[in-house]
């Protein structure tokens, strides 16, 4: 028999959290961003639930081609752009729009042979200094562009870096803004914290919103608001069961560097999940988990295969009891992905991508 793990995708969930941006973004049309695989979600078992979205976003072409294989014809949009001049030709051939963000890559589109012109999102770098043209460089190379016979048309990009925070995204609008209201083209300017977070004040300037991590039911401004409170629904669940029982004297530790020690009498269950499946190593003592549907906590180091919890206020739960490491229990219970995260010192975003490929993973049929 295998190891009792499995990790579940909720697609019913996924088309939920889809629709609900949809309507954070008005009348802008949306991206469905699957890069990493949709967010450790696997492509192939994402797609049907975000058909409804207007275009895909990912950066691997490898990803790309596997949405043109799964029957996707609509818009699908590098994130990145190309890495080297034979992605052009990939791009011609699957019918990619691409992100342009840098003078070398203007450069292979002028020696690229192509009987289709190419839809261009052209990227400024707006402060947060990762990839994009600063705003002082912007029109020249928006202009260098407009003149390329293989360019058929440009739209204009930007990525924040504080959507989600108090920091706020009002200095690079303004940047955004001082260089291209006079420009053509559609826009395109926020994530998953924007479009929550600010969707008023860009209402005029998004014909594109780009939203991830609320798709999948994570909220991208955990603590200050958490995936329900947004009316976001958990797109995976981890799960497992208990497969080992002790009962602990006071003063017994538990686990590797014995990190724990057990003040009182208390029963622990061993739990067949570690950080070899993606649960965080650094999940401490005190870490949320549901063991048959309640709330309960780790205990001690997070080991390769096993992690224990503790058992003491659920006298009902033994052997096989069913573990919720993150995501909904069968009584409906639901522990955040980012309150796991959280206590890891880290995000939901990680999490999800970090799922290991020994974990199987079931995708919950649509009602
Ligand atoms: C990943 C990414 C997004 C989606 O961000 P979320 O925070 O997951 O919503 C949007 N735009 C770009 C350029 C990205 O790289």
């Amino acid at each position: 028999m295998p190891r009792p793990i499995l990790a579940t995708i909720h697609a019913p969930a996924l088309r939920h959290n889809l629709a609900r941006m949809q309507a954070a973004a008005g009348d802008a049309k949306v991206w469905a961003t699957v890069k990493a695989d949709a967010y450790g979600h696997g492509i192939e078992r994402v797609v049907d639930a975000f058909r409804a979205a207007d275009g895909f976003a990912l950066l691997d072409l490898s990803e790309a081609e596997r949405l043109r294989a799964l029957d996707w014809r609509g818009p699908i949009l590098l994130l990145e752009g190309c890495f080297e001049q034979r992605d052009l030709e990939h791009c011609s051939r699957l019918g990619l729009w691409h992100v342009v963000h840098c003078e070398e890559q203007i450069d292979m589109l002028a020696t690229h042979k192509t009987q289709v012109p190419h839809r261009i999102f052209l990227k400024m770098n707006s402060g947060m200094n990762r990839l994009g043209f600063k705003p002082e460089r912007y029109r020249a190379a928006w202009t260098r562009l407009n003149a390329l016979p293989q360019v058929e048309e440009i739209s204009l990009l930007t990525h924040f870096s504080d959507a989600d925070g108090d920091k706020g995204i009002a200095a690079q609008v303004a940047a955004f803004e001082a260089v291209t209201a006079d420009l053509p083209g559609e826009r395109t300017l926020s994530n998953s914290a924007a479009i929550l977070r600010h969707s008023p004040a860009l209402a005029q300037r998004s014909d594109w919103v780009r939203p991830g991590i609320a798709l999948y039911g994570s909220a991208p401004d955990f603590a200050q608001h958490s995936a329900a409170s947004w009316g976001l629904q958990p797109g995976m669940t981890l799960a497992s069961r208990i497969i080992g029982v002790q009962q602990l004297q006071p003063g017994d530790t538990v686990g590797y560097g014995s990190t724990f020690t057990a003040e009182q009498a208390m029963r622990i269950g061993v739990v067949s999940c570690g950080y070899a499946d993606g649960y965080p190593r650094h999940c401490p003592t005190g870490t949320p988990v549901l063991v048959d549907g309640q709330r309960t906590r780790l205990l001690g180091r997070v080991s390769m295969d096993m992690v224990t919890v503790d058992l003491t206020p659920l006298p009902q739960a033994g052997m096989g009891s069913h573990v919720t490491l993150w995501g909904l229990a069968a009584n409906g219970q639901c522990l955040s992905i980012d309150e796991v995260a959280a206590a890891a010192g880290t995000l939901g975003y990680e999490l999800m991508c970090a799922l290991a490929p020994r974990v199987p993973v079931q995708v919950q049929a649509e009602d």
